[in-house]
């Protein structure tokens, strides 16, 4: 990175704001954007420029940062006269860490490409309490001599970076990580639910896995509260997993291939969403769990 970084954050979310806070930490000058505001306030207080739109934010930086929602959140800071694409200058960097479609993804990359502009397919494993300790995996996709230049960035907000391949690949190795996160957390509700059904303890579960070399997996550790309590903070919105399920579910279906247990999960986060859980974390999937699915 010969021009000093001047990184442009957009999106200080559950994971947005503690990783462009970790950004704040490592020395980075860092400017942000996000649609809400008052969310801005901290970062104002450390110093940082809040810029007043996507466009503005991407004028002052040389590296975007995205870390919203979905492909609509990003295409609403992308797009426009108001847009990062508006002010997309050759020579910048935009580093996508939104878990997008692969297909939303692929062409963000030619969106880039044809504007000279370098791009990161960047998505993150690892949950709130990973992003504030800056311990996130960085899934990374693009030109490989690109992660390398832009290492020390991911790095500040995290423990590794893993080259996956050009982009889209780091989305799709994403989904895959999250396919098997969305399935691990249906398991420990549906082995919660049936110990109750038989009138043992949901924490014996907890206390054999933890027991047990192969299985004392920290995930399950994560969710262990959650699941015991009945008490569903958001780490991981389930709205966010429903969306992940949904792209993983098209994806299979593109390439003919099908996905029996992520589509029953995916319905029994469908239900859970439709009961009004779309914010809570996606271990809520466990009050579904008494009500036969749809
Ligand atoms: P979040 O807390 O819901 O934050 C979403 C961010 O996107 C907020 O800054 C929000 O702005 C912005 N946004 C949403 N719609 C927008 C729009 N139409 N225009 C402009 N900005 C918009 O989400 P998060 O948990 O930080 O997750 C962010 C991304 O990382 C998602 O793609 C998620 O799947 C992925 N992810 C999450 C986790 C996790 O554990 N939470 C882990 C790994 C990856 P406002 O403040 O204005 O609402």
């Amino acid at each position: 990175m010969s021009i000093p970084p001047r990184i442009g954050f957009i999106g200080l979310g559950t994971m947005g704001r503690a990783m462009a806070m970790n950004l704040v930490k490592a020395g980075f000058t860092v400017s942000v954007y996000n649609r809400t505001r008052r969310r801005t306030i901290e970062f104002a207080d450390l110093g940082c420029e809040v810029a007043a739109t996507p466009r503005a934010l991407a004028k002052l930086c040389n590296i975007v940062i995205t870390m919203v929602s979905d492909p609509a959140a990003m295409e609403a800071v992308m797009e426009g006269p108001e847009g990062v694409s508006s002010a997309f200058a050759g020579g910048n960097t935009l580093i996508n860490m939104s878990t997008l479609s692969p297909d939303y993804t692929a062409s963000l990359a030619k969106t880039c490409f044809l504007a000279g502009v370098n791009f990161l397919d960047c998505p993150v494993s690892g949950s709130k309490g990973a992003a504030e300790d800056a311990q996130l995996v960085m899934l990374a996709g693009g030109e490989k001599e690109t992660v390398e230049k832009f290492s020390p960035v991911l790095k500040a907000m995290g423990r590794a970076v893993l080259y996956a391949g050009p982009a889209p690949a780091g989305t799709a190795l994403k989904l895959c990580v999250n396919l098997i996160v969305a399935q691990l957390t249906t398991a420990l509700a549906e082995a919660a639910a049936l110990a109750q059904a038989q009138g043992i303890a949901p924490a014996l579960i907890f206390k054999t896995l933890a027991l047990n070399p192969s299985l004392n997996c920290g995930y399950f550790d994560l969710k262990k509260d959650n699941i015991l309590k009945k008490e569903f903070p958001p780490a991981f919105p389930l709205k966010h997993m429903l969306k992940d399920a949904r792209f993983m579910l098209a994806e299979a279906a593109k390439k003919k291939l099908t996905l029996p247990v992520t589509a029953a999960v995916a319905s029994l986060m469908e239900k859970s969403y439709n009961s009004g859980y779309g914010e809570k974390d996606l271990s809520v999937v466990l009050r579904n769990l008494a009500e036969p699915l749809g």
